[in-house]
């Protein structure tokens, strides 16, 4: 496994790290040993870095990945955790700084820590931008100064509202998730913003929350149909050759040496073993440029995500 600073935080993150969101069970049931399991092969295996929120399967994830630390030192892993958003609709979404304070106490108890790493507004597109700026993240420094937090970012779909936030105020790092894999790279475009501003590059989802993998998406999954389909068929492709999409697509997430770490999940240690183990191997060159080339007409196709004024 190799390691990268993520921004100006000191933190040394491992290049592939784990999301914890399939620990909530947000893309199939799942077991709750063997997702603890998935977690300590994971940490055994040289990942460091583990993000979690409590949106994931409505705190289910949190309390779960709490289990599964208690057995862990605490100085074997960096923890990232978030607050504002709560459920799928419009008004499960809180970024005042009232609530933002109470929900980080909540999932310092839920995760059995003292202090979370790292604390993420959560999906920021969903709130108001100048309240994220002008209220969320100065109360989340007065937690920062408490020590119940090391350090404070933000997350969220389109590069845009990252960016702004990144802008306007001094933010430790950023994730993105769904532009920096096989069929997206929107991502590598903004690296030169981010790096000025000195913020660390978090890039999540790599399998394209299962538009690269054999299984698919699942059924709430926001992608258009043409996306869903050429990735589909870029899967196809790879079985007929004998080789895995989720390989290739993990493999590629890790080639961009600016983004500090890619999130990958799931509750089957099976998976979080593949994916360490393909990390360390050579990508298929012959096979990446077959798959590039059937992904091209959807390359960087996204969708809108919260308020039209943040996309
Ligand atoms: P992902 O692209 O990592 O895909 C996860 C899906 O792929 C799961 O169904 C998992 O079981 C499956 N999978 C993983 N490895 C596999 C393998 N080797 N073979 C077959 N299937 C495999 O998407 P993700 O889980 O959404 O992203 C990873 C993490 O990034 C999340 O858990 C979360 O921590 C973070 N994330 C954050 C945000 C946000 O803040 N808004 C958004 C997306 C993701």
């Amino acid at each position: 496994m190799q390691y990268r600073g993520l921004g100006q935080t000191g933190l040394k993150v491992s290049t592939l790290s784990f999301g914890a969101s399939s620990l909530g069970g947000v893309f199939h049931e799942v077991d709750e040993a063997e997702s603890i399991r998935a977690v300590h092969i994971s940490i055994e295996r040289g990942i460091n870095f583990i993000d979690v929120s409590p949106f994931y399967g409505l705190t289910k994830a949190e309390t779960v990945l709490g289990k599964a630390l208690k057995a862990i030192g605490r100085e074997k892993y960096i923890l990232a955790t978030k607050v504002g958003r709560y459920g799928q609709e419009m008004k499960d979404f809180d970024f005042s700084a009232g609530r933002v304070t109470a929900s980080v106490d909540e999932s310092l108890k839920r995760l059995g820590v003292e202090h979370v790493d790292l604390i993420q507004a959560h999906d920021i597109e969903f709130g108001s931008l100048d309240q994220v700026i002008g209220e969320t993240i100065p109360a989340l420094r007065k937690l920062q100064k408490a020590g119940k937090v090391r350090f404070v970012g933000v997350t969220g779909l389109p590069l845009a509202a990252l960016r702004t936030v990144v802008e306007a105020t001094p933010i430790d790092a950023i994730l993105s998730y769904c532009h920096f894999e096989l069929n997206d790279t929107a991502l590598a475009d903004l690296v030169p913003v981010f790096k000025k501003h000195r913020v660390g590059i978090i890039n999540a989802s790599p399998l394209g929350m299962g538009l690269l993998s054999n299984r698919g998406t699942p059924a709430w999954h926001p992608a258009p149909e043409a996306v869903k389909e050429i990735c589909a068929r870029a899967a196809t492709h790879c079985r007929a050759r004998g080789a895995s999409i989720e390989k290739l697509a993990v493999q590629y997430s890790l080639t961009n040496p600016d983004v500090a770490t890619t999130l990958v999940g799931s509750a089957d240690p099976k998976y979080m073993e593949q994916n360490i183990a393909c990390a360390e191997e050579p990508i298929d060159q012959a096979l990446l440029a077959e798959v590039l080339a059937i992904l091209k007409p959807i390359h960087n196709v996204t969708w809108p995500s919260g308020r039209g004024e943040n996309n």
